[in-house]
């Protein structure tokens, strides 16, 4: 339960503000998260980490000397945007190249994945390592399927000591790698977590129950089992992480026993009491190991064992000193160059100027009412998706939708005032929404906007044939962004049908109208279908079972929202009065 808070939309901006300024003689915020607040003296290579909120201290906590540059923070398990993103890499870097390093999360993914794009585009070098060190989540075969969790520490730490040693961006990412090569975390859920605002938990156990196999975003445990004494959940945490011991391991390991936010210190050192012994009697030295809480799930209550296997390299920057808000290790001189806030001002953006045609600006008005209508229809089922989302997910997916079609509607509106025609009414828009949802559908809801707006352009109002190929250049970003394909239950399978359906509507003569419409009814009908499958992609994946019954959450939202737009896409402006 989350007591403190005033608008609970404004509480991860609320709580990163309040942070910044708690530790303002090591992090200073800037647009998108927070940065040292020394700039280094020399370049070095700038270490980056992010994902959502409500994981503290991951990841804005473990800013400053011997660890990360900066920390990209999104909303409460959201993955932060593209532009955050890269606003973050633009204010840490110091000219020797940029590293963004993530728990494997698609949202994260993809929108560290375009801002690194982006960067290098621009001449900054950037790299992602991504941690993946949950066996629970896929078996070893698959492994880079799993999800990163408190491994994020161990992987984290030693590519900000390398860097801190002055490496060089190569080496950093190499050294990154085979942290997380040889790091493996176990954990388990004993009751779920509660969003600020919310009455009632993502999930909860059967009283006396614990779920093995947590996830960090609220995701309950893989399997239920009876809550065993500390002495027989440490065996098991200890025999599942030794199970997927490397080959040729050494015998020195790193070992984290993490609480996920609401378990006890005093909890952890009983279950240490058993853990630390088991591992020594498997021959293992324990190098500098850390109980507490280093990566929570807002108040969940839970713990996770994690493992690194050293060599010499690992150990080094595993031990190496660090001075950051939420941890200290050895002594470290503060880098006394002082702050450089040009930065801010060089990622802020240039204000648009619009040359469009009357024609398009009055097919403007026709897609700022969509996007109005797309806005409130998911005001009103916010609730109903975010629960979707919980079954197997993260229970974001209403929010994340609510907050990017808002912006979306938002810019728009601001872009039709200034003059825009239909395309860059739907491109700000688009752009705004991949700015402002987070999470995986926001992103590529964003994207896909925006390659909706550039093949309608502003000059021309489109034909049936101009709307079905514009419908396609959504589907078609959409799918070579997200790598889905029709059967991974996500919102490309209520997408691709609505596409042909209204692709061959169109070619076959049917008025716009009743093509929109027919499309919008196969789309209806394939998200009502995703009950049935398992998802492949995206955060359900681990829980797939779960998520058998229910229709996928983001097919479901894109159905609704393709079936309320037609009427304002299909219906062309009529033409504006000659003026004399
Ligand atoms: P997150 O999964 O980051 O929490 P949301 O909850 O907002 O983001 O959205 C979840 C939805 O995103 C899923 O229901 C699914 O439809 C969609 N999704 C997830 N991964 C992909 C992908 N790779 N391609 C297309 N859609 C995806
Ligand atoms: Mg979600």
């Amino acid at each position: 339960m989350t007591r403190i808070f005033n608008d609970p939309a404004d509480f991860a901006d609320e709580a990163l503000a309040g942070f910044c300024d708690a530790h303002s003689d090591l992090v200073r915020q800037v647009e998108g998260g927070a940065v040292r607040r020394n700039r280094p003296a020399t370049p070095k290579v700038a270490v980056i980490t992010g994902g959502g909120s409500g994981h503290y201290p991951a990841f804005a906590g473990i800013i400053g000397p011997g660890f990360a540059d900066g920390a990209v923070v999104g909303n409460i398990f959201t993955s932060p945007s593209t532009q955050q993103a890269y606003s973050v890499a633009k204010a840490a870097n110091s000219g020797a190249g940029v590293v963004f390093t993530y728990g494997n999360y698609a949202g994260d993914v993809l929108n560290f994945g375009m801002a690194s794009e982006r960067l290098n585009a621009e001449g900054i070098r950037a790299e992602n390592v991504l941690v993946t060190d949950d066996i629970a989540s896929a078996p070893l075969a698959e492994i880079e399927k799993r999800r990163g969790i408190a491994g994020d520490f161990v992987v984290f730490k030693v590519m900000g000591a390398a860097a801190e040693a002055g490496l060089d961006l190569d080496s950093v990412v190499r050294l990154g790698r085979k942290a997380n090569d040889s790091t493996r975390t176990i954990g388990t859920a004993f009751s779920g977590c509660t969003f600020p605002g919310a009455d009632t938990p993502l999930f909860s156990l059967p009283e006396g129950h614990m779920g093995l196999g947590l996830g960090i975003h609220g995701e309950p445990g893989l399997f239920d089992t009876e809550l065993p004494t500390a002495v027989e959940l440490g065996r098991e945490l200890v025999r599942r992480v030794l199970e997927e011991a490397p080959a040729g391991a050494s015998g020195r390991a790193a070992v984290i026993l993490n609480g996920l936010g609401s378990t006890k210190n005093e909890e952890l050192f009983v279950l240490w009491r058993t853990v630390a012994p088991l591992l020594r009697e498997a021959g293992y030295t324990l190098v500098m190991p850390e109980v507490g809480e280093l990566v929570t799930s807002l108040d969940m209550a839970g713990v996770s064992l994690t493992v690194t296997w050293l060599d010499d390299e690992l150990e080094e920057y595993w031990t190496a000193p660090a001075l950051t808000p939420a941890y200290r290790r050895g002594s470290v001189g503060l880098d006394v160059a002082t702050a450089d806030t040009a930065v801010d001002d060089a990622v802020a953006e240039a204000a648009a100027d619009y040359s469009s045609t009357e024609e398009s600006r009055a097919y403007a008005g026709r897609c700022l009412a969509a996007l109005e209508e797309t806005a409130s229809l998911l005001r009103d089922s916010e609730t109903k998706l975010g629960e979707m989302d919980a079954i197997a997910g993260d229970g974001d997916h209403g929010r994340g939708m609510v907050r990017g079609s808002s912006a979306a509607l938002e810019a728009a509106a601001a872009a039709y005032s200034a003059g825009a025609g239909a395309g860059s009414v739907l491109i700000a828009g688009g752009d705004a929404w991949a700015g402002k949802a987070g999470g995986t559908s926001g992103v590529l809801w964003g994207a896909g906007l925006r390659a909706f707006g550039e093949r309608l352009g502003d000059a021309e109002i489109p034909t049936s044939a101009d709307l079905a190929e514009a419908v396609r250049a959504f589907a078609e970003r959409i799918t070579g962004l997200g790598k889905a394909d029709i059967g991974d239950k996500t919102m490309v399978d209520s997408l691709l049908p609505f596409t042909s359906s209204f692709s061959e509507g169109v070619a076959s003569g049917s008025s716009v109208e009743e093509a929109w419409a027919s499309a919008a009814a196969a789309s209806t009908e394939a998200a009502a279908a995703t009950a049935d499958l398992r998802p492949l992609k995206g955060r359900a994946r681990p829980l797939a079972e779960r998520s058998v019954g229910t229709p996928d959450p983001g097919a479901t939202s894109l159905a609704m929202v393709f079936t309320a737009v037609g009427p304002h896409f299909t219906a062309v402006p009529a033409p504006a009065a000659a003026t004399h």
